[in-house]
Order: structure tokens, then C-alpha cells, then sequence
């Protein structure tokens, strides 16, 4: 009989929870169908809510064996127009319309209406196009007077209540971390996120600042810069070094710089994240028709599969789980288009950072690994973490081998787990025999059915485990053929 090996799915599913998915049921269903990565966004609901959810998906998580990640999503200052007297208007090519700062909430008619941020009078001017709901509406400025920027509708439609408002090309100055964020943040924390997300940063400050906020408030929970802004592509470098990992958020990057710039930008951004040790979420509308339907659109199903050959780490999912009709079928769907594009995807030789020089020696021997499981067959990884930094320098390399992330804190299990091509594996014990610790990492990787005797597979850990930083050694051991004497 041919050896069968279980091949996990690398790339990872991030899924949003909502009204649609708060039940004990419908999480059980999402991670039953696969799903990596848990998003609570604080633009909907009470803290009080995402904290319940929290718990919920803490618990059904632990039922099913699954070290998933929470990321929180903080709302950012999102521009809005506010609300109109009759909820709506029609708005036609041509009409005359007036956006102004000091006009009543709920006042707004078919002549204007007023928006949530103050300085748009002094941000735009004449020539400008303001971007209206993702992009449905599209108006001109011609004037500004006081607090009055008068505007011409170049595209036409309805216009409702509270509709976001982007600059085209962007330049709006709004303050990124808004007092809700800072709430929010606190919020993040009394929840343990893994990840925080910060909406519309413009540079690495703005991302520092929230790194700061979140350590004050007691968490370690990774950052996650949005690149929504036609800024943060400018300042793409810093934002990613300042970052640990950054999601393409397709739906606001995609309105201030154009719809047609996406697919070329969205390749851009996950090279360079990848080249600098980061990780990249691909996020909005990939699924976008299941919220109606049970099955893909085609161009839904190359999307997918054109973000996973182009490196992302993870796949996200926003209305299609939180509020849609279908939010396990979609996440099986998103599964198997992944797993499916992987085939194609694993290049097993890279050249990946051949010619860096390393500082530290855990990244040398993580990057040792991956070169050596790349050019021999090697069947899988087990690397002991205390940090989960070895399993993602492993992961920044393209390969079709698991690499496992041996660790005994749950904290480390979870945040590996949106890495792409790495699986969370909770070991316990500090051995101070290392052969002992080597058999109970394959004896590990056995039980998932990956490695089969006779296989390659690598250990990386250091001479002191359980010691941040430590890893120092990498060996190369033969499943079912392994040395009892000390390593
Ligand atoms: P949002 O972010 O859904 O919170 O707006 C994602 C995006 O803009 O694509
Ligand atoms: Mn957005």
C-alpha cells in the first residue's frame, strides 16, 4: 500500500464574527470548516459583546483542539457623512451638493449633508474628488467657504446615512488613534488578543504609538497595520518593519487609489513583507457573492488562488462570515481553493535572502533549515519556540513542508497560527535529555499522520530549551530510525 501523508493547508483563513456567526454552533461550524483566525471588529457592537465572543471562541476552540487567534480590528477614523432627515437621497450627475461640518446631525437633504470630521474643510480643495460608499458615489470639490466644501456629483446614486468618505489619492490628516481606539485597546487587552489591527495608519509612528498604548494596557498582542491609505504605500517600508504583520485592506486602499491599481499593488506589498520578515493578511471582498449564494463566483475562486501563489500568509473573510447566509460553506470553499492553489504554489528552491548576513544565530539556524529541507526532501519541521521568531523566519521561505511549532505557551501557539505554513503544537515539558525531547517531536508529528517511517525530518531547539532566543542547533533525524544516546 502507498505511504499516504497528510499535507495541512498552508495558507491560513482569518474569519470576522458577527451577528451571523455568534452562536456556539456557528463557531463550532467555523472551525470545524477550517478556519485559522477569529476577527472581532470593534466597527460593529459593545466591548461587552466582543468580550462574550471572545470567551466563546476561547472555549469551542479548546473543544476542538485549536490553538486559533483572536484579532481585534479597531475602527480608526473613518470619515462619514451624517445622517439625512429621511434616512436617504437620490443624487444626479450634475447636482449641486454641500458637505458641511457644521450642519446638525440628521439635518441633511437633498442640498447637503453634514460629516463626522471637522478639518475636511481644510484638507480638500478645488479639484479634488471625494469617494463616496466604497466608491458608488463620486463627487468634485469646486469651492470651499468655511465650513462648507461645495461639491459637483460626478457619479450619481443613493446616498444614506452615515456612508464613509474617502480623498481620492488620499492626504485626509485625521488623528489615527481615535479616543474609541484607545478604548478599544484596552478592550484588546483585558481580552488577551493575539493581534491587534489599526486602521488607516499613515507611517510607523502611528502603529508605535498603538504598540505603546496596548503594552501599557498589559498586552503582547502582535500589531497588524491596514495599508487603506494611498499614504502608508509611501511609507510602505517603515509601516512594515514597525509592524508585525499588515493586511491589504482592499475595500478603503482600493477607493483612495483605484480599483484597477489593486492586483499590482497587492503583489508589491506581499513581496516586501515577505523580504522583511512580516506577515501579510489579503483582506475584503474575496468572497464577496456568498453572502447570498452557496458557491464562488470564478473570479472569486482566482482571487483566492492569486493571493495564495502571490505569497500571502492568510486569506480574510469580512460580511461573507459575519453577516452572511453561508459562513461555513465559505470558509470550506476559501479552504479548498487554497489548498488547491498550493499545489502549485510550492516551489521548493529559494532564493530567498541567500545573500543576507545574519546577526543572530536562531535566524541563521532557521534559515540553515529551510535551505537544507528544501534541497533534501526533507518531510517536515518540528522547531521548539518559546517565541514563535524561528517558525516565522522558516515561514518567510517558500516551501510545501510543515514546519511545526513546538511550544508550551499558548500565547506563541496562537500567534504562530496565522503564519503561513506553520502549526501550533503544544509541548509542555523542558527536557533536559535531548534525545527524549527529539522522539517526542516526531512521535508528535507521527500522530498528525505527516511523516511516515524512513522520512527526513528536521529539530531546531537550543542547548538550554525553554530559553527565548536560544535556538542554536538543527538536526536532520530518520523517522523510526532515531539514536537513543544524548544528542
Ligand atoms: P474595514 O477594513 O473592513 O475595516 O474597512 C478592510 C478594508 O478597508 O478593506
Ligand atoms: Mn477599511
Amino acid at each position: 500500500m502507498p505511504i499516504t501523508r497528510n499535507v495541512p493547508r498552508r495558507t491560513k483563513i482569518v474569519a470576522t464574527i458577527g451577528p451571523a456567526t455568534e452562536s456556539d454552533d456557528a463557531i463550532d461550524e467555523l472551525i470545524k470548516a477550517g478556519v485559522d483566525v477569529l476577527r472581532l471588529n470593534f466597527s460593529h457592537g459593545t466591548p461587552a459583546e466582543h468580550q462574550a465572543r471572545a470567551e466563546k471562541i476561547r472555549r469551542i476552540g479548546h473543544d476542538n483542539n485549536r490553538h486559533l487567534a483572536i484579532l481585534t480590528d479597531l475602527q480608526g477614523p473613518k470619515i462619514r457623512v451624517c445622517k439625512f432627515r429621511d434616512g436617504s437621497v437620490e443624487l444626479e450627475v450634475g447636482d449641486p451638493f454641500v458637505l458641511d461640518t457644521a450642519r446638525a446631525d440628521g439635518d441633511g437633504d437633498r442640498d447637503g449633508v453634514g460629516v463626522t470630521y471637522q478639518k475636511l474643510p481644510d484638507d480638500v480643495g478645488p479639484g479634488n474628488l471625494l469617494v463616496l460608499d466604497d466608491g458608488r458615489l463620486i463627487f468634485e470639490v469646486e469651492s470651499v467657504e468655511g465650513s462648507q466644501v461645495h461639491c459637483r456629483v460626478q457619479v450619481g446614486g443613493t446616498l444614506s446615512d452615515n456612508k464613509g468618505i474617502n480623498l481620492k489619492g488620499g492626504g485626509l490628516t485625521a488623528e489615527v488613534l481615535t479616543p474609541k481606539d484607545r478604548e478599544d485597546i484596552k478592550t484588546s487587552a483585558l481580552i488577551d488578543a493575539d493581534f491587534v489591527a489599526v486602521s488607516f495608519p499613515r507611517n510607523a509612528e502611528d502603529i508605535e504609538t498603538a504598540r505603546r498604548l496596548l503594552r501599557e494596557a498589559g498586552s503582547q498582542a502582535g500589531l497588524v497595520a491596514k495599508i487603506e491609505r494611498a499614504e502608508a504605500l509611501e511609507n510602505l517600508d517603515e509601516i512594515i518593519r514597525a509592524s508585525d504583520a499588515i493586511m491589504i485592506a482592499r475595500g478603503d486602499l482600493g477607493v483612495e487609489i483605484g480599483d484597477a491599481k489593486l492586483p499590482a499593488a497587492q503583489k508589491d506589498i506581499i513581496r516586501k513583507a515577505r523580504a522583511l520578515n512580516c506577515v501579510v493578511i489579503t483582506a475584503t471582498q474575496m468572497m464577496e457573492s456568498m453572502r447570498d449564494n452557496p458557491i464562488p463566483t470564478r473570479a472569486e475562486v482566482f482571487d483566492v488562488a492569486n493571493a495564495v501563489l502571490d505569497g500571502t500568509d492568510a486569506v480574510m473573510l469580512s460580511a461573507e462570515t459575519a453577516t452572511g447566509a453561508y459562513p461555513a460553506k465559505t470558509v470550506a470553499a476559501m479552504s479548498d481553493i487554497c489548498d488547491n492553489a498550493e499545489q502549485h504554489a510550492r516551489a521548493i528552491k529559494s532564493r530567498h535572502r541567500l545573500d543576507d548576513v545574519f546577526e543572530r544565530v536562531d535566524e541563521a539556524i532557521a534559515m540553515a533549515s529551510m535551505y537544507t529541507a528544501n534541497h533534501l526532501g526533507v518531510r517536515a519541521i518540528a522547531t521548539l519556540t518559546e517565541s514563535g521568531s524561528t517558525a516565522l523566519w522558516m515561514s518567510r521561505i517558500s516551501s510545501g513542508i510543515p514546519i511545526y511549532a513546538l511550544s508550551r505557551h499558548d500565547s506563541t501557539l496562537r500567534k504562530v497560527n496565522l503564519y503561513r505554513g506553520v502549526f501550533p503544537i503544544y509541548f509542555p515539558t523542558i527536557h533536559t535529555n535531548h534525545a527524549e525531547a527529539n522522539q517526542e517531536a516526531v512521535d508528535l508529528m507521527h500522530k498528525r499522520g505527516t511523516i511516515a517511517d524512513g522520512d527526513l525530518v528536521i529539530i531546531t531547539k537550543g542547548d538550554l530549551m525553554g530559553t527565548g532566543g536560544g535556538t542554536n542547533a538543527m538536526k536532520v533525524v530518520e523517522v523510526g530510525n532515531m539514536p537513543h544516546f544524548v544528542a
